[in-house]
């Protein structure tokens, strides 16, 4: 940090605040995490400085001899971290991945089926501000009021509007998603499945989360979720699926230019350490802070979609308390606790306030909290939704105990 602050004080300063801020704060945005310092390294090299549009050996550029082991690498990490024949590794990001995918398979005013937003589904999948909900008829399905996807309505809306291809994956369901069925439901209306998998492909790539690779068309993710790697997306699919929907060309040329050698080179690196024993570990911890904290919630009194969850994250239902996602976010960031406000399923709150509370484990994971500390965390944020702005002061003490306990380095 040297150089920036040499050249550049106001970018240092407020990047040592930032620093200073994930220091102490309890991060729980489940979306969120802490890359290794080799992730870390890799992003900062040499490697931005070049340009390499095309794929490694067909490339419109010189001097890509060198990025091209790194492409190489990372797309035969990738192959064998998931168990499939062809990765694309270049998409800058989830949303980038998702676009492709919908350029190489639609033509404007195809129907699609995808997870409602309020439901849990994510923006790419039709929401109506974003270009998937403007370019196609999409019609959305959700969960049940117990909050589980509802697999019988999802075959009812898809054998009525008989799609072109349904989306599986979500940004905030707490619980295992049935690829196999959303398979048996696509293949009913003959249709393509797409599985958008960005918030567990840590889960899968550790086994922890059945895999939608046997029963999806086309997989895509994010690297920097639970994966742990740098911000950026990729492509899953059978060679046989990519040869017909040319998913290299839906991403060069058809929507992005050069790729980000700088983050190519980290997202292999990602990869080379999620293929190792301890990233089974780490995502296994993930899982069990998970559901200490949803269990120390519900101990407490609090409400939680679905009643627990599966995986990494889980979503609080506020409106027994007759309190907003607004209101306690800000709550729990006065408290020094990072997380984002959610639409449950049915929320009568416009997304700007909402009524739930998304909470993740990934980030606090990799910080080194464990079950217990996950509990102390629950009685802090059980207090603040019980007890409002007066128990502030005492739920700071518990997350700064904590900070204590599991400092940041700062490279
Ligand atoms: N897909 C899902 C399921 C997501 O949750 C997200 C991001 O939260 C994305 C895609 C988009 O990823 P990005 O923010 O990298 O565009």
């Amino acid at each position: 940090y040297d150089d920036i602050k040499a050249v550049d004080p106001e970018i240092a300063a407020a990047i040592t605040d930032e620093f200073n801020r994930q220091n102490s704060h309890i991060e729980l945005i489940a979306s969120e995490n802490w890359v290794s310092p080799a992730v870390m390294s890799a992003m900062g090299s040499i490697l931005t400085n070049k340009y390499a549009e095309g794929y490694p050996a067909h490339r419109y550029y010189g001097g890509c001899e060198h990025v091209d082991v790194i492409e190489d690498l990372a797309r035969e990490r990738a192959k064998k971290l998931f168990g499939c024949e062809y990765v694309n590794v270049q998409p800058h990001s989830g949303a980038q991945a998702n676009m492709a995918v919908q350029f190489a398979v639609l033509k404007p005013g195809d129907t699609v089926m995808g997870m409602n937003l309020d439901h849990g589904g994510h923006l790419t999948h039709g929401s109506p501000v974003n270009f998937s909900g403007t370019y196609f008829n999409i019609v959305p399905y959700g969960v049940n009021d117990e909050g589980f996807i509802d697999y019988d309505e999802v075959e009812r809306i898809a054998l009525e509007c008989k799609p072109k291809m349904i989306i599986a994956g979500a940004s905030a369901y707490a619980r295992i998603i049935d690829f196999k069925r959303f398979r048996e439901i696509a293949d009913k209306v003959d249709a393509l499945l797409w599985v958008d998998m960005a918030h567990i492909a840590g889960l899968v790539a550790a086994g922890l989360h059945p895999s939608p690779i046997p029963y999806a068309h086309i997989v895509t993710t994010t690297t920097h979720k639970t994966l742990r790697g740098p911000r950026g997306g990729m492509i899953l699919a059978s060679q046989e699926i990519a040869d017909q929907y040319k998913l290299n060309k839906a991403i060069f040329p058809g929507i992005q230019g050069g790729p980000l050698m700088h983050v190519v080179a980290a997202k292999a690196i990602c990869f080379e350490e999620a293929l190792k024993p301890e990233f089974k570990e780490y995502q296994q911890q993930i899982i069990k802070n998970a559901q200490a904290l949803a269990n120390g919630l519900m101990k407490r009194g609090v409400k939680i979609v679905s009643g627990g969850t599966d995986n990494h994250l889980m979503l609080i239902d506020l409106t027994p308390q007759n309190l907003t996602g607004k209101e306690v976010e800000k709550l729990l960031d006065e408290s020094h606790i990072t997380a984002n406000k959610n639409t449950i399923p049915n929320d009568p709150q416009k997304p700007f306030v909402t009524s739930g509370i998304r909470l993740g484990t990934p980030a606090a994971t990799t910080r080194g909290l464990k079950e217990d500390d996950f509990d102390q965390v629950a009685e802090a944020i059980a207090m603040l939704i019980n007890q409002g702005e007066s128990a502030v002061p005492q739920a700071r003490a518990i997350i700064k105990e904590l900070t204590d306990k599991y400092p940041l380095r700062f490279e």
